[in-house]
């Protein structure tokens, strides 16, 4: 092992000074890695489901572990054998305690109670979990992480930026851990030794950032009340003292669709709601907004959430340093695009002439032009009335049928609302922001969608299920394949455990020179007709040689099936190159441009009004060519930190307290690869000490001079690494076959008491 190794690793750092539990629980498990056979993927996937249904049905497996005292295995890579079934089992059985964190491995899995369980994280067992010299002794808890990262961050040799990667499916608790360990920093890199003044208003503001972020990009869905429809990565910047000192944040695909369209039982954001719950009387009038109104963008406004709180987002948004005039300004364009949407068109008597808009309509439209403060002829025009550039001068107007129009208004509404949500956020984020000469580290925190298969999945669900297969690949990277690498580099004994590499589903979607995102984009930028059906066939001839995409024969649908790490996703080809596009009418743009409001003026001012020809060519940055590059430049910031990655887990679908559904549980162990993990972090070498630490301290136990001479020939830093390997190896032998090492050489007790 090289000398910039932390020195201890897994749950053994626990008993990192009881040799004897050490290198009988190391063996044990390298033994069993040796005997397990190495299957391919299709077996071992298929081996893992009949256990499954071996358990589920009932059937007694036999354990070696005593399932009496399953809910004490604190980490995964005890129980023995490890199987989906035994991890499962142990799991429930922890759960059942009321135990929601344990170890497997090299990663933290955290359950979620569905529950407030405001002991486990009190501001005494932050201090508890900060102060302890060896946190990790401690019962396994979020604080367990978050600390170790923080004391990560000083480095062996030099400082090294630190991430948390939190992960799961919506609902899943990923949001929760991330404010969590927000708090913990906030409150454990705090110090008096600053201005109180200073320290204080830094780590509220980092802290408000999270409701009102939430309430502008949370919304209610079927799987989560309160869920994230955008992804987030936080830097929590810290000083030389390692004390925070300010915090940035980047936010990646906001689902803005949903600001005009609601699934059925879900809502839209719930910044609406909390407007419409939570508006004084003269907001109220200002905001055309009485009690019962009613908002076609608006649905299941009775439902009563916890995160309709109005009062709580304006208080976090006085704290950033939004004022009352700026709340105003926001709050008016919210209101305008509620208007927006009660805005009905129809067909138009005669065909050449733009469609009708019915008395009522005319008032919200009047409403939304007042509140945008944009000029309501402008706005009417733009809605029902296509501008088409004929050449260099010329400009043709089309109207637009009544299907067109509703795509326009929808647009408009999904423009302002995303233009609005980036604007939030750089506020925050100049609001949050050291001075880059303040802060020299960061800890990253990464709260990003979960892995996502609907019964109808699109762009969206590609895009969020390749961001995933991305964090996956770093996390197979980081951990498995470097561990494995390493051995192999330091010349020890090894048995290779499968791992799956997503290498494969990952050249698929981004890859060159064809992949689905580059023929994808060459449909857009072409600006063929958007056919569905062409476009399968075309991806069916271009991407046959993948065996990670396949098509149902059977489906009459035009779509494509893609073989993630995590599960198979069919994802329909109908309306993908139009979301891919994402294309906004330029007059739109210029309208907005036109704003009288000083903040909806800002927010467009660089905004590109793209024009579209008559042939339909438009110079479009699609979707996921950003969505793709910010991704990029993600992981390279993930790949100069040290990863820490916890896996949150959904217990049940319905979000009932203390709930445990073993198939909804095993579907998410698999899908984040948890038994590779755990075989693996098993197996491997659980303590590393340098070489020349561990040849110095327990050299001395062979009879032969042979180490001796290997560490003064070579030396460590210029050493022959498979010979000391070797050496190690040999001393470890001489350990485990219980032979006494020669008194006479024992000149060190601490050594020998250990031994
Ligand atoms: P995700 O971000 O993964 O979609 P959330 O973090 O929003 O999921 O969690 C969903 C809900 O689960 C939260 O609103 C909260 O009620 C509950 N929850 C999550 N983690 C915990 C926890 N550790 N303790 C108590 N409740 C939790
Ligand atoms: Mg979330």
């Amino acid at each position: 092992m090289t000398d910039n190794k932390i020195p201890v690793q897994g749950f053994l750092s626990q008993n990192s000074n009881n040799w004897d539990s050490a290198k009988s629980t190391h063996f044990e498990t390298g033994r069993r890695v040796h005997q397990d056979k190495v299957h391919g993927l299709r077996e071992r996937v298929q081996a893992r489901r009949k256990s499954l249904n071996d358990s589920l049905e009932g059937e007694v497996r036999d354990f070696l572990i005593n399932e009496g005292e399953l809910h004490t295995y604190d980490d995964l890579t005890k129980v023995n054998p490890v199987t989906p079934t035994t991890v499962l089992k142990c799991l429930q059985a922890r759960y059942s305690a009321r135990v929601f964190y344990t170890h497997a491995g090299c990663t933290l899995v955290a359950l979620n109670p569905f529950h407030p369980v405001p002991h486990l994280y009190s501001l005494d067992v932050m201090r508890e979990y900060h102060t302890a010299p060896k946190p990790q002794e401690f019962k396994p808890h979020i604080f367990i992480v978050a600390e170790a990262a923080y004391r990560n961050v000083q480095g062996q040799v030099e400082p090294v930026d630190q991430s948390l990667v939190v992960s799961g499916e919506s609902g899943a608790g990923k949001t929760w851990t991330s404010r969590c360990l927000m708090k913990y920093y906030a409150t454990v890199a705090a110090s008096s030794q600053d201005s109180q003044d200073t320290v204080e208003r830094i780590e509220k503001r980092v802290l408000d950032s999270n409701p009102v972020m939430e309430a502008f990009g949370n919304a209610c869905t079927l799987r989560n009340n309160n869920s994230s429809r955008f992804g987030k990565y936080i830097q929590l910047q810290l000083n030389r003292s390692q004390l925070l000192v300010g915090a940035s944040v980047q936010t990646y695909l906001l689902e803005k669709t949903r600001v005009a369209f609601q699934a059925a039982n879900e809502r839209n954001f719930h910044i609406f709601y909390q407007m419409m719950k939570g508006a004084m009387e003269q907001q109220r009038q200002e905001w055309k907004m009485p009690r019962a109104q009613k908002f076609n963008w608006l649905p299941n406004a009775e439902k009563i959430l916890e995160e309709d709180c109005f009062a709580e987002t304006l208080e976090a948004m006085v704290h950033l340093g939004i004022d009352s005039e700026k709340q105003a300004q926001i709050f008016r364009i919210l209101a305008g695009i509620l208007h927006l949407g009660n805005v009905a068109f129809s067909p138009p008597t005669d065909e050449s002439q733009p469609c009708d808009l019915e008395e009522a309509s005319k008032a919200f439209l009047q409403t939304t032009a007042d509140l945008l403060r944009i000029p309501v002829e402008e706005l009417q025009s733009c809605l029902r009335v296509r501008a088409l550039k004929a050449g260099r001068q010329s400009t043709l107007l089309k109207p637009c049928s009544q299907a067109e129009c509703s795509v326009r208004q929808e647009c408009l509404a999904k423009v302002i609302y995303a233009q609005l949500f980036d604007w939030l956020v750089s506020f925050i984020n100049k609001s949050m922001c050291a001075d880059n000469s303040r802060w020299c580290n960061f800890i990253g925190l990464l709260d990003v969608y979960g892995f996502e298969c609907f019964q109808k999945n699109n762009l969206e669900q590609l895009c969020i299920n390749y961001a995933n297969e991305k964090l996956q690949q770093h996390f197979v990277g980081h951990y498995l394949k470097a561990q494995q690498e390493e051995y192999v580099s330091e010349g020890l004994e090894w048995s290779f455990v499968q791992y799956q590499d997503n290498q494969g589903c990952l050249d698929l979607i981004e890859g060159s020179p064809s992949s689905i995102f580059s023929l994808l984009n060459e449909v857009c930028r072409l600006n063929r007709a958007s056919d569905a059906k062409q476009f399968m066939v075309r991806l069916e001839k271009e991407l046959c040689s993948s065996d990670r995409v396949s098509w149902d024969k059977f489906s009459k649908q035009p779509h494509f099936i893609v073989s993630h790490y995590a599960g198979k996703v069919v994802y329909q080809i109908e309306g993908m190159m139009e979301k891919n596009k994402d294309p906004v009418p330029p007059e739109l743009i210029r309208l907005l441009q036109q704003s009288e409001d000083p903040l909806m003026h800002s927010m467009f001012a660089d905004a590109h009004a793209e024009e579209e020809t008559t042939r339909g060519h438009t110079k479009v940055v699609t979707v996921v060519s950003k969505f793709k590059n910010s991704l990029e430049s993600l992981m390279k910031i993930l790949h100069s930190t040290t990863p820490h990655y916890t896996r949150c887990i959904k217990p049940n679908p319905d979000c009932r307290p203390l709930t445990f559904k073993k198939e909804e549980v095993i579907t998410q162990l698999e899908a984040c690869g948890i038994v590779e993990t755990i075989n693996i972090s098993a197996a491997g070498f659980p303590i590393r000490i340098p070489y020349a630490s561990f040849l110095k301290r327990y050299g001395l136990i062979t009879h032969s001079g042979t180490l001796a001479q290997l560490t003064s020939q070579n030396g460590y830093e210029s050493g022959d690494k498979n010979s000391l390997g070797s050496a190690v190896m040999d001393v470890l032998r001489v350990v485990l076959k219980g032979h006494t090492p020669d008194p006479q050489l024992h000149s060190d007790s601490t050594t020998h008491s250990s031994l």
